[in-house]
Formats: structure tokens, C-alpha cells, sequence
């Protein structure tokens, strides 16, 4: 057990360090960060660590001077080298494991891995060149799909809507600047939902109550909870989201997205090996957050108790110029509004969330 006063290595920089640098600190504990930014740069984690170390995520001398000064490292996104991550390993306790991470940063390794373990997942091909492209979509019922580049894709970046009829494919794919990709049937979904739970060193796992997700231009808009599911699909999602987390042999908290489809089945869309967006509401609209349950996972501490503090829990996000509306949003005294810190607003930059306590 690592119990507080000890410290804590996060690498990454981002709000989702932050957020976990927090709820480590409220916790009593000391955080460490990691960020390939350099000293005079921002970053949303550092306003609120102990000590921030400034190097490349593949400075070996700097990664070993980093976890020789904490107890644990974890993480908080998942484009870090995986061999940075096993590095660590080598030297202290690392959660989770680098081979969640190899499997989950990498679209084809994760979507083989869904497949090979039964999991239900949208049909999908690996895709390395135009000819393979236009055979895929071929084969696909209406010629409709998502083609995604397999590694550095986040908040539907790198990602082409495509059909094999009436456009131009060998152009999207030379324009694409993919070296392998992932061609996906499009889903025609009814719904998106995600399951975030936590998995601690002894196999436990606490699930949060599940959230619908919707999502505006491939990046999250805004999640509300609970979702507006069966039980039946409710408990489905449960069981596999538990596991996937399994499988990985996950400690930490993780996210599993899913389709629900028109007729009520169950679709994997993606896993994420980290605190997620879709859990934020679980700051304010859970007995524990998804931030604090990472931190017990990783310290082999009990879990706390997710139950729902209000009827009804909408985050939403405020993304880019939405950050220019927080006076009007603070007027609802039944809102509780998260900044990241973030100097400068960007056309799709996440700049905070506001988690409504609704009923
Ligand atoms: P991703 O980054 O893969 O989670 O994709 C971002 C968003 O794009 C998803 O949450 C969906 O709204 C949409 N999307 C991704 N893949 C598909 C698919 N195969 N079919 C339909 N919509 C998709």
C-alpha cells in the first residue's frame, strides 16, 4: 500500500493530470510531474504539482531522475512511447501496466486485441495503402466507413469519413499522410455510451454509473447520467468494460466506449487507459471521482463508494470560445465549473467543463 504523504509521478501535463493531481493532494499526497513542455510553457498539471520535470518522454536520464523521486508512476494520455513506460517499470511501481498501454495507443493493436479476446467491435480493416483502402470499403455493405490513422488519434483526430462511391480514394489516402490505418464500417448508432471504472492491485473493480455520450465534430460535447439505457445493455457494457480491464490486467482507472446500435447491441469503440472525459461528472456527481478512485487504484487503497449525489448529472464541456460564456454559466447556482488553467482558447481546444447538478 502506498499511503499518503508519499508521492506521486504522473506523466503528461494535461488537464487530466491535473484533475488527479488534486485529488491526489486532497488526499494528502505529494505529485510529481512529467512534461516534454519546456519550463517557461504552461501546462494545466503544473499549477498544482510539487515538482514539475521538464524532458522529452523519451530522456532516459530524465525518466530515471523522475521515478526515483516518487513512489509510483502513472499516467494521464496514452501517446507516450510504451517503451518509456517499461523503462519504468525496471525501476519502480508503474500503473498501469506499459502493455495496457502498447495494446490501448495503438488503433489496429487495440482493435485485434477486442477481436481475439470475443469482444464485439465494428468491422474493421488494417489499411496500409489505397488499393487495400478501396477493396475494404468495397466490401462493406453501403461503401461507408471511418478511416482513422492507428497511432496518434484523439478527439476524432486523424480521422476521414470516406465512401467508395463518388470520391476519390487514392487522393484522400496520399493526402491522408497515414502510414497504417483502420478502416471502420460506419456505425449508425443510436446512442454512445461509455463505462469508466476503476480496477485496483487486488482485482476489485468499482464501475461508475454509466453516462451517454455526444460528441460534435469527433470531440465530446457533453455526457449526462445516468444514461437512458435497458438494463440488459446497462449490465452488458458493465461485464465487458470489466473484462477488457481484466484482459489488460489494469490497475487505474480506464474507459470503454461503446455504440449502442439501432437494435440494441453493444459495439467496443474505444478504450482509453486513463482517467476519462466521460467520467469528469464523477468530480461533483459521485461520492468519489473517477480521478480519486485512480489514485486508490494505484495505491492499493479500498475503493470509495459511486453513488450518484443528484437525480440527474450533465457535463459539458467548454471547448474553444465557450469559455467566454462562465459568468453567464456561474449564475446557476446548481453548476460547478472546472478551468484547466489554459492561457489561450484554440477552435477546438478543451478548456474546462461545467458539471450541472440536475433534480
Ligand atoms: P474516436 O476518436 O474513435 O472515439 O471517434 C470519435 C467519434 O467519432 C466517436 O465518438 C463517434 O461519434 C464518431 N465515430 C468514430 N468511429 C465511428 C464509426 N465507426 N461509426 C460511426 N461514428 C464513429
Amino acid at each position: 500500500m502506498i499511503l499518503p504523504s508519499s508521492t506521486i509521478g504522473i506523466i503528461g501535463g494535461g488537464q487530466l493530470g491535473r484533475m488527479t493531481a488534486i485529488a491526489a493532494a486532497q488526499m494528502g499526497y505529494r505529485v510529481h510531474t512529467f512534461t516534454p513542455k519546456t519550463p517557461g510553457e504552461y501546462t494545466p498539471a503544473k499549477q498544482v504539482s510539487n515538482k514539475t520535470f521538464f524532458a522529452e518522454y523519451t530522456d532516459k536520464a530524465a525518466l530515471e531522475k523522475f521515478a526515483r523521486s516518487v513512489d509510483v508512476v502513472t499516467f494521464e494520455f496514452e501517446n507516450i512511447p510504451a517503451e518509456s513506460i517499461e523503462f519504468l517499470e525496471n525501476i519502480t511501481l508503474v500503473r498501469p501496466n506499459s502493455q495496457a498501454l502498447h495494446i490501448t495507443q495503438h488503433r489496429l493493436r487495440e482493435k485485434n486485441f477486442l477481436k481475439n479476446a470475443g469482444f464485439p467491435t465494428p468491422k474493421f480493416y488494417h489499411i496500409k495503402s489505397a488499393l487495400e483502402l478501396i477493396r475494404a470499403l468495397k466490401e462493406i455493405p453501403d461503401g461507408v466507413g471511418i478511416l482513422k490513422s492507428a497511432e496518434f488519434g484523439y478527439d476524432g483526430k486523424g480521422q476521414i469519413k470516406v465512401s467508395y462511391h463518388g470520391q476519390d480514394l487514392e487522393k484522400i489516402w496520399n493526402e491522408s499522410g497515414f502510414k497504417e490505418a483502420v478502416l471502420e464500417e460506419f456505425v449508425k448508432f443510436s446512442k454512445e455510451i461509455s463505462v469508466v471504472l476503476s480496477r485496483g492491485t487486488n482485482g476489485d473493480v468499482s464501475i461508475f454509473p454509466i453516462g451517454e455520450n455526444q460528441h460534435v465534430n469527433g470531440i465530446l460535447d457533453n455526457s449526462t447520467v445516468p444514461a437512458n439505457i435497458s438494463s440488459e445493455v446497462l449490465r452488458y457494457a458493465e461485464e465487458v468494460a470489466a473484462a477488457i480491464a481484466y484482459e489488460l490486467k489494469y490497475i487505474g482507472t480506464m474507459a470503454v466506449e461503446f455504440f449502442v446500435t439501432q437494435d440494441n447491441k453493444l459495439l467496443v469503440n474505444e478504450i482509453a487507459p486513463r482517467p476519462h472525459n466521460s467520467g469528469h461528472w464523477t468530480i461533483d456527481g459521485c461520492t468519489t471521482s473517477q480521478f480519486e478512485q485512480h489514485i486508490r487504484a494505484i495505491c492499493g487503497l479500498p475503493f470509495g463508494e459511486t453513488k450518484l449525489t443528484a437525480p440527474k448529472i450533465k457535463m459539458q464541456n467548454l471547448i474553444g470560445n465557450d469559455v467566454a460564456k462562465i459568468q453567464d454559466i456561474l449564475e446557476s447556482p446548481n453548476a460547478k465549473l472546472h478551468l484547466y488553467g489554459k492561457k489561450h482558447a484554440k477552435p477546438g481546444r478543451k478548456m474546462g467543463h461545467v458539471n450541472f447538478l440536475i433534480g
